[in-house]
Formats: structure tokens, sequence, C-alpha cells
């Protein structure tokens, strides 16, 4: 008899394996369960829409339900599963025991503001990592029914893609965070400090109050406003605060189930495996071989790998040398950040228009990146570099 998938987590990783597997076994029966709404959307949009003025109904390419009917599967929307027991071979909900037999953990990653929130605030202070929260954020803005002050924490990609995309929405923003240019991550010194200031400027070209180098001290109401008190005595009046401070892989259930899992994930192989037969995770949670990248690109390489294991064929999933594209539209930038120490970074170009190269003693290319017009280089660039997990 088939053995039946059950699938936690609707982002992404979770549909794209749905999507494999029903190319390979359009009949084997599938639950999916999801702690969201369940709609099949696109979350790198997320961070594009208030420049459209995107309601968030557009953001979705199908609601649950459809979704449920196109891939012929049981979905369980705002449902979350509060344990898993892999020695009964059942998921907790509540008082409900659902016996599995594939199981694949597609949790993703979830926002860490750096300080507890106040209860106070609720409704002012957002994160954005899903199309709820999204759908959140957007009815608070309609409801000002004027532009926005939007203070944004945190100038990684994601706060750096929502502040440029807030700003081309004609909203007031102020962007803060604790290293002196955006990035940090993306961009490691030196690099911040000729392409993430590149960015930074296009960003405060664009409109957007800088306050880098900064930490944020306290927030609080002063009367209708939210009042952002910086750690150099500046306070900034706000009407909403977007904290876009990282994300960390959703472990908890798996932890407590005793898996393998790290700061980085749930450790799993080239197949996707964890120690305990027919236990699988993918995506933002998955820590494969050693490597999890949190981009949309490995994911969907997992979700095909994971797919063909799953229908019999055990397949190691490979990752290319894929470099991130930063939406910013006021001065694009694409990174490959190298998994080595580079020898040395090469710097070419003028004014917004850079490339940085890391290569290794020998002169060969571990990565890159690219600012302005020289993003027109990833391709090649790309084909020259190492891939990412070979
Ligand atoms: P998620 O989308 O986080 O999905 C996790 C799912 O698990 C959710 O449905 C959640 O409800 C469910 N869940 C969690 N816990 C439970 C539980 N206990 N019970 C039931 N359900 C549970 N990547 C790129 O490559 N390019 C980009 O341009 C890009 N832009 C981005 C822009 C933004 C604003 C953000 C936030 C990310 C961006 N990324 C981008 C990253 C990319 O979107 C993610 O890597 C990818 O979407 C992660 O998908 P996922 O399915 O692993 O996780």
């Amino acid at each position: 008899m088939t053995r039946s998938l059950t699938l936690i987590g609707s982002g992404m990783a979770g549909f794209g394996l749905a999507r494999a597997l029903r190319r390979l076994q359009p009949e084997r029966p599938i639950t999916l369960i999801t702690a969201d709404s369940g709609d099949d959307y696109s979350k790198p949009l997320l961070s594009t829409g208030f420049a459209k003025g995107l309601a968030p109904e557009a953001l979705a390419a199908d609601s649950a339900l459809d979704a449920a009917e196109r891939l012929n599967l049981v979905m369980r929307p705002r449902t979350r599963v509060d344990a898993l027991d892999p020695v009964a071979r059942e998921l907790h909900i509540g008082a409900e025991r659902l016996p599995f037999d594939d199981l694949v953990l597609a949790t993703g990653a979830a926002p860490q503001p750096p300080f507890a929130i106040d209860a106070t605030l609720a409704g002012r202070v957002f994160t954005i990592n899903d199309l709820d929260d999204y759908r959140a954020f957007h009815a608070a803005l309609t409801a000002l029914g004027r532009p926005a002050r939007v203070a944004v924490i945190g100038a990684g990609l994601v706060g750096c893609e929502y502040a440029n995309d807030l700003v081309a929405g004609g909203h007031a923003v102020a962007m803060i965070a604790p290293e002196r240019a955006p990035l940090a991550r993306l961009l490691p010194e030196p690099l911040g400090r000729v392409l993430g200031r590149v960015l930074g400027a296009a960003l405060a070209g664009a409109g957007v109050e800088l306050h880098l180098g900064r930490g944020v001290g306290e927030l609080g109401l002063d009367g209708g406003d939210l009042s952002v008190a910086l750690d150099d005595g500046h306070v900034l009046d706000a009407d909403l605060v977007l904290v876009a401070t990282g994300l960390v892989p959703r472990t908890e259930l798996a932890a407590a189930a005793g898996l393998a899992v790290s700061e980085a994930g749930i450790q799993v192989d080239r197949c996707l495996r964890t120690a305990v037969e027919g236990i699988h995770a993918l995506g933002d949670v998955a820590c494969v071989d050693g490597v999890n990248a949190m981009y949309v690109q490995p994911l969907q390489a997992g979700a095909r790998a994971l797919a063909a294991t799953l229908a019999g064929t055990p397949t190691a999933v490979r990752y290319g040398p894929w470099p991130v594209l930063v939406k910013t539209p006021c001065c694009p930038v694409v990174a490959l950040p190298p998994r080595v120490t580079p020898a040395r970074w090469r710097i070419e170009g003028e004014g917004d228009d850079l490339a940085a190269l890391a290569e290794d003693d020998r002169g060969r290319l571990l990565g890159f990146a690219l600012t302005g017009r020289c993003v027109r280089r990833k391709v090649e660039l790309a084909r020259a570099a190492p891939p990412l997990l070979i």
C-alpha cells in the first residue's frame, strides 16, 4: 500500500514539495497542515507590494481551498502542530493524535525581535514574514488613511527591501540599525564600507531617513504616536514600527522530539533525511549537510530531490552557485557571499556601479557582490563561482 505523506507548513517549501510530488505520484495521499491561512503565495513578493499598493489577495496565487483542490490534497489551515512523537509516529494537535507514515517538516523560520514587544503596542509594531503579517500591516496602513511614518528596525535584506518599497509607496520611512552600513551579512567588511555605503546613499536619496550605527533603546507611546528612543538620545515619532532583525529556523518541534538540531536548523543529509526513518525537513528550517541558505532556489532544488526520494528514488540535492538579488530598485544589489574567507576582495567600477570579487590566493573566484549597473554581470560571474553544495 502507498505510504501517506504528512507535510507541516504551507510556505514555498511545503507547496513546492506538494507540486513536485504530484508530478510523480498523482494519487498518493497527502495531508498539509499549516498554522497560517494556507494560501499559496510567493514570499519574495511581500517586500514589493507596498510601492504598488497591492492588497493581500493580489499576492496570493491561490486560496488554500483552490490549492488543495488543484493538488488533490487534504488541507488543514489555521492548525498548529503542538508536538511530534517519532516513536508512536503521531502528531499532537491539541488533544488530537494524528498518525503519520512519511513526515516532512517545512516549518520555515520565524522573526526574532531583539526586544520583547509590550502588549500595549500591539497593532503598532509588526514583523512581515508571511501573508497574514502582510494583511495585518496593510490593514494598519489603510486604517491611517494617509501616508504613514514607519520606523524600520534592521538593515538586512528584508529591512532594506521594505524600506525601499514603503518609501516608493509614498510613506515616510526611517531605518535604524546598529551596523554602520546596510546588508552587513551579505556585504561583510570591507564591502560594507564601499558597496553597503552605496546602497545606504541610494536609500537616503530615495527619501529613507537613515539612523545607522544606532540601537533602539525603548519603544513607547507618546499620546497617539509611537516613540522610538535610540541609544544616542534621539527620539523618533512613528505611526508604525516594522521589525526586520533576522529570522531563526523553527526547530522547536524537532528539538522536543529528540531530532538533531542546531542554530542553523534541523540537521538533515543530502536526501533531506533526519536520523529517524521517514522524517524529513525542507526549506528555511532545514540545515542540509551543514548548509542552510534560507533562499528560494535551494528550497526548490530540495523539493525536487525530496519528491524523487519519497517516490522511491533516493536523490541527493545539489545547490548551484546562486547569487541573491536584493530587491531595492533605488540601487539593485546582487551578492554571492564566499563560503570561506577569501585571500582578497578586488573592487572594480565607479560611482554606484561596483563589482567586488572575492578571490583565493590563486586568483580563483570564491564569491562576489555587485551594485547598480554591475548587477548585469551576475550570470557570467555565477558561472565561474563554486557551487554552494556540490
Ligand atoms: P515559510 O514560508 O516560513 O513557511 C513555514 C510554514 O510552516 C508556514 O506555513 C507556517 O504557518 C508553518 N508552520 C510553522 N510552524 C508550524 C506548526 N507548529 N504547525 C503548523 N504549521 C507550522 N528568497 C529569495 O531567494 N529571493 C528573494 O527575493 C527573497 N525575498 C524575500 C523577501 C522577504 C520579505 C522575506 C521574508 C524572505 C525573502 N526570501 C527571498 C526568502 C524566501 O522567501 C524563504 O527562503 C522562503 O519563502 C521560505 O519558505 P519556507 O516554506 O521554508 O518557510
